[in-house]
């Protein structure tokens, strides 16, 4: 094989049920690429893209790749999902942008879910084969990514000759290029800024791997969880934390409550172990001590209602080391019975209800004017087998009891499910509800329940504090936290920079409206004190007709309202 000296690795960003790669996140893929890459060569340049950056000039960026000797994409998205942060790369994007006659003579690697499980389009259709993309690619590694071309590159085979199916058997076997991997992380488009968090992972596979796992799922696919260990996190944390990663979310993992317990790979639900989840936690504020964003992601809420008093532990271990505002995501997919017999779902409606009580209880806290610190999200699946519009009367019913019992919910998401290879579902379709069926419930979800969830999870007057800008609007910003599953926030256009920290002072079925905190009221615009819930057009002209107010009283006297305490507490009056 020709020596590689240039790799052009370019990130078409991926979505699977246990890895986020969509910026802000940065997955595991390009790290684990790039210090597998470094391990055998390390004078080998990694020219890192991520694929909005490619949008900018698809010329300019084909001529750049011209030069490499070799690229690689990462691509897939196999969980359906909306993004604000960037858009990821379609299939036929992907045929055209490596189809250059330039790139002719270029070893083209498809790397990542899309290689693995095949092309996800979009929710309720059947994934595409890999092989759709060869040509233009010339080779999909199916296996594990940064083994394959790592025992490629040390050996000089060429990947003709390369086991590109390779899975790897133990997670020590990435280790060697985990830390190594960190150093692309200050090529990533948002990581100068600040806007960058690093999905970590803490084990691979799913311990319901021993029944099956659930029906559309690719994790159980990889057999007996592979786990890394408390050191091997902790050092691959530390590196990217020294080159200055603030933000992380452990978030590779099926059910973080089970990581470190010694019955995974032996029973279904392991039993959770709150001293191993407080070695790895306390390990990670050890290494990153003012880290800005601690958080988690799939939480199995069977593991929950079957050890509860274990799982309320790990919980309270969880919220001294965390950020506040984070989510145990809930893969709950159907309160349906039948669907849940049809898909060997995790848990019945019950089990589920006392994981979300249960998560209430301990998680519920919020510090004073913050986010909760640790709430459940719920998502829920459309399009699999035993499926009727009695599952949206049994999930409708649902929703509304955890609303009618004041329990809180970070999110819902509602999707459509993937049928994707190597699932037990894969290609075969059992009754399914109608899609315009589909998206009446969606919306009625998002009128009826997620308004009145999301006023109780982030009411009036709550502070997100370090917001970044994600995009424009017409006359608003958009603006999210760094952190899992940010809330959306809508904020009137100014002349004025963007705030570092805001509060909210509206809500919609799933975003919020918010202002500058603290809040000058000498500076606010009339944009800015009409979006405020409950003063209306007629009094923010009122006190835009103040000249200068000089403290509450002054605008209170214009008002024939009593100024709620949550938003006089925010004001700051300029001298
Ligand atoms: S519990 Fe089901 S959805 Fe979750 S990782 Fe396991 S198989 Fe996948």
């Amino acid at each position: 094989m020709k020596p590689v000296e240039h790799i052009g690795l370019i990130d078409g960003y991926v979505d699977e049920p246990t890895v986020l790669g969509v910026p802000p996140y940065m997955s595991i893929y390009p790290r684990y690429i790039s210090g597998a890459v470094w391990s055998v060569s390390p004078h080998t340049q990694i020219h890192y893209q991520a694929i909005d950056q490619v949008r900018v000039s698809f010329a300019n960026a084909q001529t750049f790749w011209s030069k490499m000797d070799l690229l690689i994409l990462i691509a897939g998205m196999i969980v359906p999902g909306k993004y604000i942060g960037g858009t990821p790369i379609s299939v036929r994007e992907a045929r055209s942008l490596f189809s250059a006659p330039s790139l002719e003579d270029i070893p083209k690697i498809l790397v990542g879910p899309w290689a693995k499980f095949g092309c996800g389009l979009e929710g309720g259709k059947i994934a595409l084969s890999s092989d759709t993309l060869a040509p233009p690619f010339d080779y999909i590694i199916k296996g594990d990514p940064e083994i394959v071309l790592a025992r490629s590159l040390a050996s000089s085979t060429s990947f003709e000759d390369a086991d590109l199916n390779y899975t790897r058997t133990s997670a020590r076997e990435i280790e060697p290029y985990t830390t190594k991997g960190a150093h692309i992380v200050p090529q990533f488009p948002g990581f100068s800024i600040g806007h960058i968090i690093c999905e970590i992972e803490t084990y691979r596979g799913c311990p319901r791997y021993l029944t099956g796992g659930c029906s559309f799922c690719v994790e159980p696919s990889y057999g007996i969880p592979q786990q890394r260990t408390v050191e091997s996190i902790v050092s691959e944390i530390e590196e990217l934390y020294r080159l200055g990663v603030r933000a992380f979310r452990l978030g590779h993992q099926a059910d973080l409550f089970t990581y470190g317990s010694s019955e995974i790979g032996e029973v279904e639900f392991p039993t959770p172990d709150a001293a191993a989840i407080e070695h790895l936690f306390s390990g990670i504020r050890m290494v990153a001590p003012d880290l800005g964003v601690l958080h988690i992601d799939n939480v199995n809420p069977g593991t929950i209602a079957q050890h509860p008093e274990e799982s309320k532990q790990v919980a309270k271990v969880i919220i001294r080391y965390h950020t506040p505002g984070d989510v145990a995501a809930f893969g709950v997919e159907s309160t349906d019975p039948e669907v849940i017999r049809r898909n060997n779902l995790k848990a019945d409606v019950d089990e589920v209800l006392s994981a979300i009580r249960l998560l209430n209880e301990i998680g519920g806290m919020r510090n004073p004017w913050g986010l909760p610190h640790l709430l459940p999200g719920i998502n829920l699946l459309y399009g699999l087998p035993g499926e009727s519009t009695r599952t949206i009367e049994h999930n409708m019913d649902f929703l509304t009891q955890v609303l009618n019992e004041g329990l809180l919910i970070r999110r819902i998401n509602v999707r459509q499910v993937i049928g994707l290879e190597g699932t037990s579902l894969g290609t075969n379709s059992g009754t399914r509800i109608k899609r315009n069926q589909f998206f009446r419930h969606k919306e009625e979800i998002r009128t009826t329940i997620d308004l009145e969830m999301i006023r109780k999870v982030a009411p009036p007057g709550t502070v997100l504090t370090s917001v970044f800008l994600e995009d424009e609007e017409g006359n608003h910003y958009l603006l999210r936290q760094l952190g899992t599953y940010p809330l959306l926030c809508h904020m009137p256009k100014t002349d004025g920079l963007i705030p570092n920290d805001v509060f909210v002072v509206d809500h919609g079925p799933r975003s919020l409206t918010v202002l500058p905190y603290p809040f000058i009221p000498q500076e606010a615009s009339l944009s800015q004190w009409k979006a405020i819930s409950g003063i209306g057009a007629k009094r923010a002209t009122r006190i835009k007709s103040i000249a200068s107010p000089k403290n509450l009283d002054d605008i209170q006297q214009v008002l024939d309202m009593e100024l709620p305490e949550w938003l006089s507490r925010t004001f700051h009056f300029e001298n």
